[in-house]
């Protein structure tokens, strides 16, 4: 999962500032003392961040305005470098706030979040839209060539003029009051939308006369339908919910075709069928407000102004990948079909397969080929065996790092653990938190973050934590993983990776500091550690007898995991096209007719295939249309391409070795993002990335 963008990006210094008088006892007013300013959780209480927050943006306006403001002709130094060097103490509240927020949460932080989520973008915003302030960027942007400085520092001079730029500083002050009424018609219609895909889901629940009906479910999940139901006032009744994807889980178990035909036909009509909810309208406006707002900046389209900061830079990039796995994707998804076809007419169903069929009959096959119970690898996935010797011990292979546990600094929760990061020559390289359990006040998934980040101007280094949530056993037992667990720590320790090998100068580029669809791509790759034979031989053994686990138990768990790729990668494509599709529009292209446009689209690029609907339809598809991934959805497969592509290189080059670690780490995990993400990949590579090592990843290569 994703990593925790820390801070607005401007704001990373750590210098030691006397603390104002309204910070006095707040242990967040100065950078830490403690090693390489790990934070002070002991001290930390709620109350100590308003008071922090405000005065950080305070101190950050004055930092700004004196630069602006500044006499002197504009420097690389006296203007970039002294906002590089600008927000101590803000970046400061705003990390530890963010992680423990994520992390270790409770009303009054949920409360200070809502109040000051606002403040904090008109605070980019008063930054931003600093006319003073862009005149000097702008002035050492135009003779950044005479400028004579290092490849780095070139690329944030850039950087900072792009980021002013794509805020509108360069508009007319007539064109920049429209934008700004164009961003509040964008940002009140995507809370429509968002409330709207809300309401609908829970309007949309599925609802049956009798308990026979939903024959295939649990008892239990039979029992929570009636449940439901009466609390709607149809007591008696049973009201099966819906999630917010095409696909529903109870599909995979529901007996009762018709039944099963009800409850797709419902998940598939929401937000399109009229009534209260319906978002086909709020879909136009999106779209055109979208469009309009990139016409205003210049750009052909809104994939256009949202891509140019992406490592696929363009739409024509991003439509060749997605057309260039349609085809074999659809072709597989067909085959699927094909074989649960067989199951129905050997049962002499006297049905064709469809959309609502597909979960129950992919159920049924899987049965058959794989039989075996994914919980008789647990005893073999003992926590503590899989954290230091499976991921540390694959870094330690790779790259020379060892770890040394400590427990002299203070942390939020008795279960987290802290350890020294040490280099090959024996030198402190950062600090490592483990926060592995799953809370009730953490929020849910797996993801990493960076308390603080690592840059050779402010002299830090990096304290990265690795989160995930793995329920924890009673006292005394054993903590058993299950495989995707294990994958998953072996995934976030790769952005760990990413943020601890940062070498770099300016805290505008430490570590994961790079494009949202580069980011998952050194953690993708990490997780072929898991399974490789060396490591995998040092770690997967049997927490009571010390066993070695059986290689068949392993390849039946990894033979299920390409079973149903064609399905997989087709749902995701239709979802990945529409987002596209829908934002490569220009203000004039808006369509009328938003269903008529979805099914056109998904005729054009071939992925029309009815059993296998979009992952999410238009008018329920919030990573689309709520903002954060509009225009973006393609980025999972995007950083996958270069993962599989990387994978081929480890193994052509003899896999686990430190010469191949040590190359990764110099051409890519060190150079955050320093240089153009595709650079660093051809650097890295020695080459452009190619498509075939996903092809036959997910089985999409017609072998
Ligand atoms: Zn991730």
């Amino acid at each position: 999962m994703l990593v925790v963008a820390a801070a607005l990006g401007l704001a990373f210094s750590q210098t030691v500032l006397a603390a104002p008088a309204a910070l006095a006892g707040n242990p967040l007013a100065t950078a830490s003392t403690l090693p390489f300013h790990y934070p002070q959780f002991d001290k930390i209480k709620d109350e100590h961040f308003i008071p922090a927050f405000n005065e950080g943006m305070r101190q950050q306006l004055k930092e700004v305005d004196a630069i602006a403001n500044n006499k002197a002709a504009p420097s690389f130094d006296n203007t970039i470098v002294a906002m590089e060097k600008s927000g101590a103490l803000l970046t400061r509240v705003q990390t530890i706030f963010g992680n423990l927020q994520g992390a270790n949460t409770n009303d009054k932080l949920d409360a200070i979040d809502s109040e000051m989520s606002p403040k904090l973008a008109a605070h980019a915003d008063a930054i931003y839209l600093n006319a003073k302030l862009y005149a000097r960027v702008k002035a050492l942007y135009d003779k950044r060539a005479t400028l004579k400085l290092d490849a780095e520092s070139e690329h944030l001079l850039e950087r900072y003029h792009t980021d002013f730029v794509r805020a509108g500083a360069n508009l007319s002050a007539a064109d920049k009051e429209k934008l700004k009424a164009i961003n509040g018609t964008i940002a009140k219609l995507q809370t429509t939308f968002t409330q709207n895909v809300l309401k609908e889901t829970n309007a949309s629940g599925l609802l049956v006369d009798t308990r026979e009906e939903l024959a295939g479910m649990s008892p239990a999940a039979i029992d929570a339908a009636a449940a439901a139901a009466k609390a709607k006032g149809q007591d008696g009744k049973f009201l099966v919910a819906v999630v917010n994807t095409s696909g529903q889980p109870p599909l995979a178990e529901l007996t009762n075709r018709a039944v099963r035909e009800k409850l797709m036909a419902l998940s598939l009509a929401r937000g399109s069928h009229g009534g209260e909810f319906d978002n086909r309208d709020v879909v136009l406006k999106i779209a055109k407000a979208r469009a309009e707002k990139a016409t205003l900046l210049g750009y052909e389209n809104f994939a256009a102004y949202s891509l140019e900061d992406q490592t696929a830079h363009d739409t024509a990039s991003v439509n060749k990948l997605l057309s260039e796995l349609a085809k074999p994707a659809v072709n597989n998804a067909r085959k699927e079909a094909a074989d649960l076809q067989a199951v129905v007419d050997a049962d002499k169903g006297g049905f064709k397969i469809d959309a609502s069929d597909w979960a129950f009959y992919t159920d049924k096959v899987r049965a058959q080929r794989f039989a075996f119970d994914e919980n008789q690898l647990k005893p073999y996935f003992e926590l503590n065996n899989v954290l230091t010797n499976g991921v540390f011990y694959a870094a330690n292979k790779l790259y020379g790092l060892s770890f040394k546990e400590r427990k002299d600094l203070p942390v939020y929760n008795p279960d987290v653990r802290v350890f020294d990061v040490f280099d090959a020559d024996g030198k402190q390289l950062a600090i490592f938190i483990a926060d592995m359990y799953a809370r009730s006040n953490k929020q849910g998934g797996a993801w990493m973050n960076e308390y603080i980040s690592q840059s050779s101007l402010l002299g830090t280094h990096s304290v990265v934590a690795n989160h995930l949530n793995i329920p924890k056993p009673p006292a005394g037992e054993p903590t058993l993983l299950t495989y995707d667990e294990v994958k998953t720590a072996f995934h976030e320790f790769g952005h760990a990776l990413h943020g601890m090998f940062s070498n770099v100068k300016y805290p505008r580029f430490s570590g994961t500091s790079v494009p949202r669809d580069f980011v998952e791509y050194p953690s993708q790759v990490n997780e072929m550690w898991a399974v490789w034979p060396e490591v995998l031989s040092n770690y997967a053994k049997h927490y009571k007898t010390g066993e070695p686990m059986p290689k068949e138990l392993l390849d039946k768990v990894l033979a299920s995991k390409k079973f149903n790729q064609g399905f997989l990668t087709t749902e995701y494509l239709s979802a990945s096209l529409l987002d596209q599709r829908w934002h490569q529009l220009t203000p004039a292209q808006i369509p009328t007719d938003v269903l008529a446009f979805e099914a056109q689209s998904l005729k054009d690029m071939g992925v029309d295939f009815a059993p296998v609907p979009p992952r999410y339809r238009t008018t329920y598809f919030s990573h689309s249309f709520s903002g954060g991934y509009s225009a973006g959805y393609y980025a999972y497969l995007w950083s996958e391409k270069l993962d599989a592509d990387t994978v081929e290189w480890f193994k052509e080059n003899g896999g686990l070795q430190r010469k191949n670690g040590d190359w990764f780490r110099a051409k890519l995990l060190s150079r955050g993002g320093t240089d153009d993400a595709m650079n660093l990949f051809r650097n890295f590579r020695g080459r452009d990335p190619v498509i075939e090592p996903l092809l036959e990843r997910r089985g999409l290569n017609g072998k």
